[in-house]
């Protein structure tokens, strides 16, 4: 127990009592206290098996129950209507930027999909599908460098389309989508990587939603795939069983070896998001640790925000200072202050605040502080 303060028993991580920073990055990201604990805890000797959860086999009945609960309790945690399925997968998000047309594209005979470009993973994912098919980017804010999610007109979609595709929090800029569209019969593909399990989401809207962990739910190097099961088995033939999603749903995610500490901590974050009180509840907080930090753009003069008001995240909080200089020794003087990695995406500059689920309250609450204290001397 030794190092056990009365903060970290609190569940609260202080700079100065566990030496731990509020971490800001934009992922890999902080995760919840109590969850790092835990993992901890239990590193050695997992559930009592004198082994840890690394050094046991991914059939041993032990592991399989944790990837059966991991996707029950994510079911349970959205809500999840009967006919999906959950898949654990590797590579991350980019991988799926592949798999998505891949397994999808060749639904209808034109292989043709449709995307949204909203930011940098959208450009990417974008460019990664080339191969497979025709891509259209049916709406960009690129023209007015990503500040919001243009106008879609669905009627621009055209007819043969195999899918459209929309990343739903967009991770360098700070925007998302608050309204998704509405596409009928037209199945909607979301990479929702910067904002999983942070809002309530109905997603019956979507026919695919993938997400690396690194943001809100664990280590780097998987993604959680969420598919409607009638889009199953339409894969392009060239595509590897790794990627085919069939193949990863019918093997119940464990084909090969799986990233098997990874599937462990996103249950144990998913199990943590459930005895706050579920989604309802972590978004509640999440709302409330934004609205903080808008709160205060919004009235200060010194500092501006960067995207339009209607389109902005709760997860990336983005804002300018009146010059680079200035934006230099914020970030300096804040990482002294124990608050950790604010510089903004290299192609947008200015500062990036990612309060991602783990970041607690106080966090913003201290970042809010240094700010109006640096406001004060150099405003
Ligand atoms: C971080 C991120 C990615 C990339 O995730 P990887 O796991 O590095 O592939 C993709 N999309 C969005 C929206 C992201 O925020």
């Amino acid at each position: 127990m030794q190092g056990l303060t009365k903060e970290r028993m609190a569940g609260q991580p202080t700079s100065s009592a566990s030496g731990r920073v509020f971490n800001f990055s934009p992922g890999p990201a902080m995760l919840p206290y109590e969850v790092m604990v835990r993992a901890q805890e239990e590193f050695l000797n997992y559930g009592g098996l004198g082994a840890s959860v690394l050094e046991i086999s991914h059939r041993s009945k032990d592991f399989v129950s944790i990837v059966e609960e991991a996707t029950s309790v994510f079911r349970e945690l959205v809500l999840l209507p009967e006919d999906y399925s959950v898949l654990f997968m590797h590579g991350g998000a980019r991988m799926q930027f592949a798999a998505v047309p891949m397994n999808l594209i060749a639904r209808k005979p034109a292989r043709k999909a449709a995307y949204v470009e909203t930011g940098v993973f959208s450009a990417n994912a974008i460019k990664d599908a080339g191969p497979y098919g025709t891509i259209d980017t049916v709406a960009t804010s690129r023209n007015i460098k990503f500040v919001r999610i243009p106008d879609l007109d669905l009627k621009r979609v055209a007819e043969d389309t195999s899918y459209l595709h929309i990343t739903t929090n967009n991770t360098a800029y700070g925007t998302r989508w608050n309204n998704f569209p509405d596409t009928g019969d037209l199945p909607l593909v979301g990479d929702a990587t910067s904002e999983i399990l942070s809002r309530v989401v109905d997603y019956s809207r979507f026919a695919l939603v993938y997400a690396s962990l690194q943001k809100n739910l664990g280590p780097a190097g998987t993604a959680i795939v969420v598919i409607r099961k009638n889009l199953l088995g339409q894969a392009l033939p060239e595509t590897p069983p790794l990627l085919n999603y069939a193949v990863v749903d019918k093997g119940q995610s464990l084909v090969n070896t799986p990233s098997t500490f990874n599937i462990y901590f996103a249950l144990l974050v998913m199990r943590w998001i459930r005895g706050l009180g579920g989604v309802r509840e972590i978004e509640r907080r999440n709302d409330q640790k934004a609205e903080l930090l808008y709160e205060y753009l919004d009235r200060s003069n010194f500092y501006r925000p960067l995207v339009d008001k209607a389109h902005r995240s709760t997860m990336n909080v983005t804002f300018d200072l009146p010059t680079p200089e200035a934006t230099e020794i914020f970030v300096k003087e804040a990482g002294k202050e124990g608050l950790y990695a604010l510089k903004g995406y290299r192609e947008v500059g200015g500062i990036r605040a990612s309060i991602y689920n783990g970041m607690p309250l106080e966090g913003v609450q201290a970042l809010v502080s240094f700010m109006q204290e640096f406001e004060r001397k150099r405003g």
